[in-house]
């Protein structure tokens, strides 16, 4: 389906879809909950997230950030979470969406009274998918070179910190960091594209 596709759909708050997804984090995304809930991005890697990029899981396989009331960080829910029941496909030809399988108890209401980019909108997901297809051509570009090379460009930490990375590389370079997030992810994957076009160069 593309963004003109016909459908609707109303989260009913059963918050039975919260549980055993694999919900995969962006830099832009990390550093968006590291925000929200006030800790420093190593403390919410280490708390909140597992196999480096997945968000943790409770014990009964709900999502770490399900509480009583539904999401506790709805505001800053990542772009899988608010594509649901939607999944993004990338690749060479475009974008595409599918639907997922829902939990087969759900009380979300499917329709087609709107268009995929309506639910987009309504989703906030812009600047989410802004910076996920930003970070999944700078991942192209590094496991292409890696592959190539057999070696490890960039550091992982500088990858996952969008903020610390950002913070000291403006400060190496004696400019001012972007005020707001959605800039600095432009910062941090023009900054590694760069640190990666150098390392590539070199003998
Ligand atoms: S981040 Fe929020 S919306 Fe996403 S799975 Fe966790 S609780 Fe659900």
């Amino acid at each position: 389906m593309d963004r003109d596709a016909a459908f609707s759909y109303r989260c009913a708050a059963c918050n039975r879809c919260c549980r055993g997804k694999r919900i995969q984090l962006n830099p832009y995304e990390m550093a968006r909950l590291a925000r929200a809930l006030e800790i420093p991005l190593d403390g919410f890697l280490r708390t909140c997230v597992e196999g480096d990029v997945y968000l943790r899981w409770n014990p009964d396989k709900s999502c770490i950030f399900l509480g009583p009331e539904g999401c506790r960080v709805h505001a800053d829910r990542p772009l899988v979470c608010r594509l649901y029941p939607l999944g993004r496909i990338v690749n060479a030809d475009g974008e595409r969406f599918v639907e997922v399988t829902p939990h087969p108890e759900t009380e979300g209401a499917y329709g087609k009274d709107g268009v995929i980019a309506d639910y987009l909108n309504q989703q906030g997901a812009a600047p989410f998918i802004k910076a996920a297809d930003a970070y999944y051509a700078l991942y192209l570009r590094l496991s292409a070179a890696e592959q190539a090379d057999d070696s490890q460009f960039v550091d992982m930490m500088d990858i996952l910190d969008l903020e610390g990375f950002v913070a000291r590389e403006a400060a190496r370079r004696g400019e001012t960091p972007p005020a707001t997030l959605e800039g600095k992810v432009e910062r941090h994957c023009e900054w590694l594209a760069e640190a990666l076009s150098g390392a590539e160069e070199r003998p």
